[in-house]
């Protein structure tokens, strides 16, 4: 019977892949997402500023531009239930 057993030197290149993988690209403004010091690479979800589930967005463009519009659409939809 084999063992299946990971070593801790196996997990720290099974992390040092997860490192070297591509940053993802804002889809906002085309720079990468930096990743946070918890290892977090995904940045932010840009919606309603895209349709596509699989984008993603940078901090900067998650404060200037995505948290805006999702303010502005609340106050859009507060004045439809006014009229
Ligand atoms: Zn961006």
């Amino acid at each position: 019977m084999k063992e299946y057993r990971v070593t801790v030197e196996q997990l720290g290149k099974i992390k040092d892949m997860e490192n070297t993988e591509k940053p993802i690209k804002c889809c906002l403004c085309g720079e990468d997402i930096a990743v946070t010091p918890t290892g977090w690479r995904y940045g932010n979800n840009p919606q309603p500023l895209t349709d596509n589930d699989e984008d993603r967005c940078c901090d900067l463009c998650n404060s200037t531009k995505v948290i805006p519009k999702r303010i502005e659409g609340m106050f859009a939809s507060k004045n439809k239930n006014i009229e």
